[in-house]
């Protein structure tokens, strides 16, 4: 700890603090302009994620998915090049081994986590034997000392961590007296809230990632600084004029949206009450008209911008500004519209894009009808329409490209003059 403090001290003009209700925390020991850097960090660990859709995989170490070659040995990594590959060498050849012996129907059951929680240990072993320096912020002891909320957990998760405990043990295969399961059930349950979801320009979930010093930065739903990454480096910056001794507080979760979901959000994974100056708020006017702009419904006249709020003798809800109310049953039957629109164009979305499309527009149009013009479902769906369209517009591209290709082929071969 003290060389971590020295650590940030001389190189970042940081302190690492303790708060009775927060624990372990960062402030600043100078002023931070908005958009400077105030801390940066390789990951501890990292692994790519596996694309749920299809079988492609990822590079290793950039992430990429591009010209992929799987590792010949272990038939489990991914590299982009010779590049990534000599680079992640170290750790993969120790991987590779044990990534080898794992019988071909267990390699389906090598999780991102498991994997995460296998390299930990391996790095573990290699900054001990001292094959990888270890720094004051490169070191596993930093990882030891990150929060597990054990005690917080429920029965059925914690067999859960157990049983992936037991399978991280089968892989190592080492001594009893190196690695225990509770140790690593512990880890992965430090992993559920201290691990980060590494994502790309346009916040895409590229891998999961350890980075042990940023996970001293504590929450708040109003945040100074923000968290994102430059391929494998996680990189805090300030999002506005941060003075001297002030707590560096990044947002862990998505800030548009209530209160009751943020709050909810935050006890669910990372098992504390919020008390940034949003939160306690909940329950004051503008909190409540924040929430009900955010996540409630629209008032029945187009033409008012009104938000609503629940109508005390409870037959549905009233706009705050032309006193209009909107039946219960009226918004039932479009939020079970909207519902089923959204199943089926999730379902079109993995197989007819243009259907996909179409069928997201008709939920914009019933959200339109439902939500507030600022509600962050509207600007979902939206988001979701834009992305549909681009891939659309590019299908349309390639089918294009073929066709001409094919029409010239075919104009060559007719323009020739025939051979006997
Ligand atoms: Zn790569
Ligand atoms: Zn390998
Ligand atoms: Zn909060
Ligand atoms: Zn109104």
């Amino acid at each position: 700890m003290e060389e971590l403090q020295k650590a940030l001290n001389d190189g970042r003009s940081l302190t690492v603090s303790t708060l009775p209700d927060k624990g372990r925390c960062l402030f600043t020991s100078r002023h931070f302009s908005p958009g400077e850097v105030i801390i940066s960090q390789e990951p501890y660990v990292a692994v790519p994620n596996k694309n749920s859709n299809d079988s492609s995989s990822r590079c290793e170490w950039c992430f990429s998915t591009r010209n992929l070659k799987k590792c010949s040995a272990c038939q489990v990594v991914w590299y982009c090049g010779s590049t990534c590959q000599k680079t992640d060498w170290k750790l993969h050849r120790l991987e590779c081994k044990v990534l080898s012996k794992v019988e071909k129907g267990r390699i389906k059951s090598l999780t991102p986590s498991i994997r995460l929680m296998v390299k930990l240990y391996l790095r573990r072993k290699l900054q001990v034997e001292q094959v990888i320096a270890m720094t004051s912020t490169d070191n596993y002891g930093l990882v030891e000392a990150l929060v597990s909320h054990m005690s917080e957990i429920d029965e059925n998760q914690l067999v859960l961590y157990a049983q992936m405990a037991n399978l991280v043990s089968l892989i190592l295969q080492w001594p009893e007296a190196e690695i225990n399961i509770k140790d690593i059930a512990v880890n992965f349950s430090k992993l559920a809230c201290n691990a980060h979801t590494i994502c790309d320009a346009e916040l895409r979930p590229l891998a999961t990632g350890l980075y042990p010093v940023i996970s001293l930065i504590n929450h708040s739903c109003l945040p100074n600084s923000v968290l994102v990454f430059e391929g494998r480096l996680a990189v805090v910056r300030a999002v506005e004029h941060i003075p001297k001794g002030t707590e560096v507080l990044i947002s862990y979760i998505e800030t548009a949206a209530s209160t009751m979901t943020r709050q909810k959000a935050l006890k669910e994974q990372y098992f504390f009450t919020c008390t940034c100056p949003r939160c306690i708020k909940a329950g004051q006017y503008d909190d409540i008209k924040e929430s009900a702009i955010l996540e409630g419904y629209c008032c029945k006249d187009n033409s008012c911008s009104g938000f609503l709020l629940r109508d005390p003798e409870k037959r549905g809800f009233v706009c705050q500004e032309c006193g209009l109310l909107r039946e219960k049953e009226e918004i039932k039957d479009i939020e079970w519209e909207v519902k089923y629109l959204i199943e089926k164009a999730s379902m079109c979305s993995s197989g007819n894009k243009i259907d996909a499309s179409l069928t997201y527009k008709a939920v914009e149009k019933q959200q339109l009808e439902l939500c507030h013009p600022f509600s962050i479902n509207l600007m979902r769906t939206r988001e979701t329409l834009l992305k549909e369209y681009i891939r659309a517009y590019i299908l349309w591209l390639v089918c294009n490209i073929i066709l001409v290709e094919n029409l010239n082929g075919f104009l060559e071969r007719l323009m020739k003059p025939s051979s006997h």
